[in-house]
């Protein structure tokens, strides 16, 4: 029984809130703040259990760290945006509290994420005897443990991880992301890289495509080579990886805009002087764009997200995939939200469990594959994410 607090109003909080709200017998009490409180009011009414909301400025560390030692909760579960891991951590500190997120830390000014800000204070959770679960949503997160997963039981050692996200979903619009339009247009528009032999190597944004047929008939996408966190924690904590890629899927329609936008200036992140007032292009673009927490009603179709894993078992070489493939309505009818939103809130939610239950608790910052994946898997099945493993006779993305 225990008093979380959750952090963020939008997409992905909303389904955090439902499915927190769903185990009371785990969750007896939660909090949901945000900047904006009436959006934690509308995320509230939509619950069948009621909840408390507060309004806070997440990065504002002394404001946090009064409401967090006014509330107590034992966890807070970061869902606002990157920019706020570094302060949200520094109130947990400051009042006791263990912490759990989903994205790394990006500094507002430079388009650049990387673990090194949040590895660096392992210490200081460690001493304050408090546990800091970073990564715990669908990639990272879900990724990171099927790769665990499949490390402990399948291989004596992992040579190659490809890590495919297909977003077979449509929501109608020319254009618009699925989750905040800010931090995904500065993912995606960012230059490649991935592991190849001991290092990561840089290639051009979006310069290398391939075309990928999920099972289970979801179609076949074209997939484009990007770089994502994972990837980092990943070839970090599995050193017998010798290759490790991420794939993304994009239509042609959202590559299109964006190269627009792109070479019109509006993804830009630096300020630019209008009428006398200095504005971020792309956090203008933000505000003309839909908001990805009301795609849920308008999108159909499904995701299919998993890891290829290459290595040796007793000697010989061996192909597993695993996946999990969510139906966009079938997320909209159980917590109102897209697939993107619920495929991250749900691993939020479970990580947020595992920790409260004390199965996943050791005081310091860890990536979410430091810990044992077993329990993680066994949730994913009971609460809205099931996972098929098959065992492949080839495989190349290359061809
Ligand atoms: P949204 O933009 O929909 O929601 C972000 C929320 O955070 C908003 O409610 C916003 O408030 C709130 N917020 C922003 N700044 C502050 C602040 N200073 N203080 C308090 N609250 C603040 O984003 P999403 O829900 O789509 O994404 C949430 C997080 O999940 C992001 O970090 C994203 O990177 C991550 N994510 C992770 C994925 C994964 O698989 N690991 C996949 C998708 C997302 P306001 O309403 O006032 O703007």
């Amino acid at each position: 029984m225990s008093k979380v607090m959750i952090i963020g109003a939008g997409g992905v909080g909303g389904v955090v809130a439902h499915k927190c709200a769903q185990l009371p017998e785990v969750f007896s009490e939660i909090l949901l703040a945000s900047r904006t409180e009436s959006k934690c009011r509308a995320i509230a009414a939509q619950l069948d259990r009621p909840i408390r909301t507060a309004q806070v400025d997440a990065d504002n560390v002394p404001e946090l760290t009064a409401l967090l030692e006014k509330e107590q909760p034992e966890l807070v579960i970061n869902v606002a945006l990157p920019y706020q891991d570094l302060t949200i951590m520094d109130a947990c500190l400051a009042a006791g509290v263990h912490y759990l997120d989903t994205a790394n830390y990006e500094p507002l000014d430079t388009a650049k994420f990387e673990y090194k800000w949040q590895w660096a204070y392992h210490d200081k959770f460690k001493q304050a005897g408090l546990t800091a679960l970073l990564g715990s949503g669908f990639d990272p997160g879900a990724t990171n443990i099927f790769t665990a997963y499949i490390a402990k039981h399948y291989f004596d050692e992992i040579h190659e991880l490809d890590i495919i996200d297909v977003n077979g979903g449509d929501h109608g619009y020319p254009f618009a992301t699925n989750f905040n339009p800010e931090i995904n247009i500065r993912e995606v528009t960012a230059e490649c890289r991935h592991w190849e032999n001991g290092e990561f190597v840089t290639t051009p944004a979006m310069s290398k495509k391939t075309s990928f047929t999920c099972p289970e008939e979801v179609g076949t996408f074209n997939i484009y080579r990007m770089y994502h966190e994972e990837l980092e924690s990943l070839t970090k904590h599995f050193p017998s990886l010798k290759r490790a890629q991420f794939w993304m899927s994009f239509s042609e329609n959202y590559l299109k805009h964006l190269e627009v936008l792109g070479n019109v200036g509006m993804t830009g992140i630096e300020p630019i002087e209008f009428n006398g007032q200095k504005i971020v292009p792309i956090q203008f673009l933000k505000q003309l764009l839909p908001d990805p927490s009301t795609l849920g009603p308008r999108t159909k179709g499904k995701t299919c997200i998993g890891c290829v894993v290459k290595g040796v078992k007793d000697g010989k070489q061996k192909i597993v995939y695993i996946y999990n493939i969510k139906d966009h309505q079938d997320c909209y009818k159980e917590v109102e939200s897209q697939a993107i939103s619920y495929t991250t809130g749900v691993p939020a939610m479970i990580g947020a469990k595992l920790m409260v239950e004390g199965k996943w608790k050791n005081p310091g910052v860890w990536n979410i594959e430091q810990f044992d994946p077993d329990p993680f898997m066994e949730d994913m099945n009971k609460y809205g994410l099931p996972w098929t493993v098959v065992e492949l006779d080839s495989f190349d993305l290359d061809n």
